[in-house]
């Protein structure tokens, strides 16, 4: 390829495609979303039956969370691979590039990136990333995982190195060293990566035949460079390397130009891994860093950080009093306190409202079934490590559920239906019990024990787009009405090449494909193609907020089920007076009432918007004797009007009381002195913006409910 030098010098990388023919145009400009997080399914999602999501979560949203899972972590910005000179509107369908497949394997869907001296054998589409877009922060990322192992291996040669790819949030390198890194060894590491830079060595990349390669790693003890090898690349092939100076790894690429590149860096931690994830193997070090263009990037890095960590809910739930977690109950179990209750219960409500006015059902299925009924659902076999074990009973053996829906198939079956009575919706805000490894809970976002907002819809192939919509719509509204403007859509569908992994027909699934297609483009919203990524019963839509840090957080899930109403034999009699399989759909859109909590809770800092916020109102009486009487005049009217109102009686100054309900973050404070006792007044402090001066008690009162019915987000 021939660039021009201005533009060479602001390049760094360049995706490609090669050309074909018969690419259909509709396949471009629907997904635009190259967030790398296509690859965090989890378990749950997979499972039988099973839609919950909960457990996304943990996987390393955006920020410092867990970083183990940073790089399926989601939360960047969009890959946009319109550089200089390509065209403007590339769609992404394909996964980004973060995990193993994608550093060592082939790209997926033809697209990948190449270094700018690639040599280029064929047509292709090309576009020239430069410094900000953020497939070539990805790059530059990796190109610095590549400077610290130099840096590594040139002050511990002893060392032996794993992988290093980059992640949502910078990079990491595995190595293997008998003696733990100290933090001094650390900050020697960052020091002597300055010097690499400097040299400003050109990222080279070399091939060589695949045996020779191999045979050397052996000898040298290079334990992880040989299985690498030999996973990703077949006998007979030239393996590429990329050199550095005298450095060089085994690595698909592609690297920025060179080492002068990385202008932004720091060491950030340290964690232990066992190689492969097996704690019978050697332990590693997983040596954490991150990179930016530019300083000021950076900067912005460590102050988002500090934010989340600020936001954190574990430590506003304690500062706040929503909810604990008690060792003598067990991990993963959740108390709601009474103002963590309170919210709860608000969301609930607005839930319930919201699906009956939407042409819901509200049903309560039982907390433990009989494992029988788990055997025809299927949970039984192939859910069942996540299951709680069986409990003997006199008559049988019984189960904690994990998932609602054999429960609402119990009572769709309870009586015969015709396509007169379809759809039926069932919802139910239900507890459900997952088994998640010791060590992996974390705070509301992963736990043993949750409420799903779990409804599922059966109902007839000709309905099904309409339920979609509607779903879809309903999502929406969640989204908007707790604070959230900005969501991003992901569509999993099946590889068509596999059927056997699937269960349904090819035509169940291209019409349950093109319906959540059609949903989609009938409300207008843009999504993410993800071919293969279906679960074996169906394919799914997922809506991802993004939250007030950027972060986005898996919740609204509507997933198609081919394979429980064949297990349950689910019918109804169709206008043709024949028997029918119903269609059936799992969705929710909190996902997890916990989870969704905690994500409010960091959205918002703790300080709920008034229609949410447990405690509406704080009433400070200037003098706790004097101006009790109207304080309680006040408490009742407030509450006869429906606010949660918390007087403080303390016989304290009233400046302790106002910084007390400013701590707990409570929306109004009013002071309640002469003046106001005299008038029927009352003097309003709004939380972050102060002193608003006085107002009738009936005017207060007006505006108060009015922001609380119309789920004001200013307050
Ligand atoms: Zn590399
Ligand atoms: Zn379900």
């Amino acid at each position: 390829m021939s660039i021009s030098p201005r533009l060479a010098a602001a390049v760094v990388v360049a995706r490609v495609k090669p050309l074909v023919r018969d690419q259909g145009p509709g396949d471009r400009g629907q997904g635009n979303d190259g967030d790398s997080d296509s690859s965090s399914q989890n378990d749950a999602s997979k499972g039988v039956g099973g839609e919950a999501s909960q457990n996304d979560a943990s996987k390393g949203v955006g920020g410092g969370a867990s970083q183990d899972d940073a790089s399926k972590g989601v939360g960047g910005g969009a890959v946009a691979s319109a550089g200089a000179g390509g065209p403007g509107t590339a769609a992404v369908e394909a996964a980004d590039e973060t995990s193993e497949d994608a550093m060592y394997g082939a790209g997926a869907g033809g697209e990948r990136l190449v270094d700018l001296a690639a040599p280029l054998n064929e047509d292709v589409e090309l576009w020239l990333l430069k410094e900000q877009d953020e497939a070539a922060l990805k790059v530059l990322r990796h190109s610095a995982a590549h400077v610290m192992a130099t840096a590594i291996l040139e002050l511990f040669p002893e060392t032996k190195l794993g992988h290093g790819p980059a992640t949502e949030n910078g990079f990491f390198y595995d190595v293997y060293r008998e003696t733990p890194f100290t933090e001094a060894d650390l900050a020697a590491i960052e020091a002597r990566m300055a010097e690499v830079v400097a040299r400003d060595d050109k990222f080279v990349r070399e091939c060589e035949l695949r045996e020779p390669a191999l045979r050397e790693y052996a000898e040298d003890g290079e334990f992880m460079k040989v299985h690498f090898i030999e996973k990703f690349t077949k006998p007979g092939e030239l393996v590429s390397f990329y050199r550095n100076g005298v450095f060089s790894d085994f690595c698909r690429g592609p690297h920025i130009p060179s080492t002068g590149r990385v202008k932004a860096y720091k060491i950030t931690s340290i964690a232990g891994a066992y190689w492969l994830g097996d704690e019978k193997n050697q332990q590693l070090q997983r040596i954490y860093g991150t990179a930016f263009f530019n300083a000021k990037d950076l900067d912005a890095h460590f102050k988002r950080l500090e934010e989340i960590k600020a936001r954190d809910h574990r430590v506003l739930g304690k500062q706040l009093d929503l909810f604990s977690i008690q060792e003598v109950a067990g991990a993963g179990l959740i108390f709601w306190h009474p103002k963590g209750g309170m919210v709860r219960k608000t969301m609930e409500d607005w839930m319930r409202e919201e699906c009956i006015r939407r042409g819901y059902d509200m049903v309560f299925t039982p907390h433990i079934m009989r494992r029988e009924l788990w055997k025809i659902s299927g949970h039984e076999g192939y859910y069942s490590e996540n299951m709680y074990p069986p409990m003997e009973l006199d008559d049988a053996e019984y189960r904690l559920k994990p998932m609602n829906c054999p429960g609402h198939i119990l009572i769709y079956k309870s009586s015969p239906r015709s396509y007169r009575d379809l759809p039926q919706r069932y919802a139910e805000l239900g507890n459900v019990y997952r088994y998640e490894r010791s060590g992996t809970m974390h705070g509301l976002l992963r736990v043993r024990g949750f409420t799903q907002d779990d409804a599922h819809i059966f109902c007839t192939p000709g309905q099904i787009e309409d339920e979609v919509v509607a779903c879809i719509d309903f999502a929406e509204s969640v989204l908007r009405t707790f604070g959230f403007s900005e969501f991003k859509v992901e569509l999993s569908t099946w590889d068509p090449a596999k059927p056997k992994d699937y269960t349904g027909s090819a035509e169940h699934w291209n019409q349950a494909i093109a319906s959540l297609k059609h949903a989609l483009e009938r409300k207008s919203i843009p999504y993410r193609t993800i071919p293969g990524e279906a679960a074996f019963y169906g394919p799914k839509i997922d809506i991802k907020l993004v939250d007030v840090l950027g972060r986005m957080w898996q919740l609204s899930t509507v997933q198609f089920d081919f394979n429980l109403p064949a297990r349950f034999e689910l019918e109804y009699k169709g206008e043709d007076g024949e028997l029918h399989r119903p269609v059936m759909v799992h969705r929710a859109l909190f996902g997890s009432v916990e989870r969704f909590f905690g994500v409010l809770i960091e959205h918002y800092a703790g300080a709920f918007p008034l229609w949410l916020a447990p405690v509406q109102v704080g009433l400070v009486p200037i003098s706790s004797e004097k101006h009790m009487n109207y304080a309680e005049h006040v408490k009742a009217t407030l509450e006869a009007a429906g606010l949660r109102v918390e007087l403080d009686a303390r016989n304290e100054k009233m400046n302790a009381k106002i910084r007390d309900f400013g701590l707990q973050k409570v929306p109004f404070i009013l002071i309640l002195g002469d003046k106001e006792s005299q008038s029927n007044s009352v003097s309003v402090r709004m939380r972050g913006k102060g002193d608003q001066g006085s107002a009738t008690l009936d005017d207060f009162v007006a505006r108060a409910k009015g922001l609380v019915a119309g789920h004001a987000m200013e307050l």
